[in-house]
């Protein structure tokens, strides 16, 4: 039974992992994580059958245990490029990693139990397989590890209305019912619609049994710059591109046109604009396949799905009752304001670094062991809430690059972030005298300043 506990975090998903993986590397404390799931990996557990990684498994996890072999894949959309895990690696691996946090006896993992909130005896924690409620004397901090969690398809409610006689499922049912329609409509715009479409392709689909209902187009990175270890230069190209773009953007539109011009960022329709950016990327085949798929409905978000109609925004589409609807409307990535991370007894995970999960929430566990006061640690991991719009893009890359200064003017956490398996470019060192990585780091360089002056008057950030 729980009763004290140094931490207790709330979350057994990545971030609760991967913090307290980090923290007690650093510091002899005791640590408690729980989570209301029956297992450890958070939202993986629920994912739609056919999801994988969309970043290299390479820079993925907890700093403690490596994912996967770092293996470049030889055939398929990710040839080329490093591995990425399957939902059923990332569980399995999720469940490797809570049972050495288990080994080391600083750490209880404890599923099926449900964190309620703060009492008057401490922390109210429910045994959700018998029901029981214990009260937690936590001795240093809470730590929020759910602050960002994610609507997914398997557990989000359809936000829109449908008539009984409509088919209509959520994503992670599309493999089981595929064979029974005649075509399909995906409903969507984010990574899970393109992840829906390109299954139906792979799976013999053709393109114009596709109807893509796009309320919004979005941008994506282009896979190639974030292969990480033999392929680092390839990162610090898509860093230096970002920093050139941002250093000559006159507005949003005009930086969002540098970056596409460059390549850093694509859409899958170039002549329809797009306004959506949620950090996602694509390999250049998975962008091509996608362009296929040419029936898109662009009429603004779904209300009524009807068995003869699509009822939009903005007009309606018509459909049938042998058409196969797939909602991959769920949000995803949590759109939570910003909070500061470290607060008095509490600390909340949050994006740090842009697109670096697992590397924040290590991060941050570093940081609370090696710092006292909270300003201080705050001054080294201001929060940076996930992106959702290009409007998004200036604050979040501006307040990136002025966070990575501070960290490389204090030698300790310059030297986490260098060793870490989570940091993207940390085999750079290894790389920097090959000519194209060290053009690159110096196009980085020339820009990067000038790139946050002129961020600071372009529209959103701050
Ligand atoms: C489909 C998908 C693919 C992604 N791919 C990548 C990728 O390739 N690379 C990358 O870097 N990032 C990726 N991400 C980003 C993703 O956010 C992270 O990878 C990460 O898994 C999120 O983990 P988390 O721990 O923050 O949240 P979650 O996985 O949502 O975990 C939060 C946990 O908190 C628990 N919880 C909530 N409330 C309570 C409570 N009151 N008591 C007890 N427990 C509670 C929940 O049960 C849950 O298990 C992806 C995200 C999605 C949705």
């Amino acid at each position: 039974m729980l009763v004290n506990t140094d931490y207790l975090v709330v979350g057994a998903g990545a971030s609760g992992l991967a913090f307290a993986d980090a923290l007690i590397a650093e510091a002899d404390v005791e640590v408690a994580v729980i989570d209301r799931r029956p297992a450890a990996g958070g939202h993986w557990l629920h994912a739609y059958p056919f999801v994988r990684l969309h970043t290299p498994s390479a820079y993925y996890g907890v700093n403690s245990l490596a994912l996967g072999e770092d293996r470049i894949d030889q055939v398929g959309e990710n040839a080329g490029y490093y591995e990425r895990a399957t939902g059923g690696e990332v569980c399995r691996y999720f469940a490797e990693a809570a049972a050495r946090l288990t080994r080391t006896g600083q750490v209880r993992v404890l599923f099926s139990h449900e964190h309620l909130g703060g009492g008057g005896k401490g922390e109210k924690v429910r045994d959700l397989s018998t029901g029981e409620l214990h009260d937690v004397v936590v001795g240093r901090k809470v730590v929020d590890a759910r602050y960002l969690e994610g609507s997914i398809p398997a557990t989000h409610a359809a936000p829109f209305a449908v008539a009984p006689d409509a088919r209509v499922l959520p994503v992670n049912d599309l493999p089981a019912a595929a064979g029974s329609a005649s075509s399909y409509a995906v409903l969507g715009s984010g990574k899970t619609a393109a992840d829906a479409c390109i299954w139906l392709l792979d799976n013999g689909v053709e393109p114009d049994r596709i109807r893509w209902i796009r309320p919004r187009d979005a941008w994506f990175h282009d896979r190639g710059h974030f292969q990480p270890l033999e392929q680092v230069g390839a990162i610090m190209e898509g860093f230096a591109l970002d920093a050139e773009a941002a250093a000559h953007a006159p507005n949003v539109d005009g930086l969002f046109e540098r970056l596409e011009g460059s390549g850093r960022l694509v859409r899958i329709d170039p002549s329809w604009p797009a306004t959506m950016y949620r950090g996602t990327m694509l390999s250049r085949q998975e962008l091509d396949a996608l362009r296929r798929i040419t029936d898109v409905v662009r009429l603004g978000r779904v209300r009524r799905i009807e068995p003869d109609q699509i009822v939009l925004e903005r007009g309606e589409t018509a459909t049938a009752t042998d058409v196969l609807h797939i909602d991959c409307t769920a949000l995803g990535l949590s759109n939570a304001p910003a909070t500061p991370i470290f607060q008095p007894g509490r600390i909340v995970l949050q994006q740090v670094r842009h697109l670096s999960p697992s590397f924040n929430a290590a991060l941050i566990g570093f940081v609370e062991a090696r710092r006292d006061s909270d300003a201080d640690k705050n001054r080294l991991c201001p929060p940076n809430p996930y992106p959702s719009s290009i409007e998004d893009w200036p604050r979040m890359m501006s307040r990136t690059w002025r966070t990575e200064a501070r960290w490389l003017s204090e030698p300790d956490v310059a030297a986490w972030v260098a060793a870490s398996r989570l940091n993207l470019i940390g085999a750079l060192p290894d790389h920097a005298n090959e000519p194209s990585v060290h053009a690159a780091v110096k196009r980085y360089l020339t820009y990067v300043k000038a790139a946050v002056d002129r961020l600071g008057s372009v529209q959103g950030s701050v």
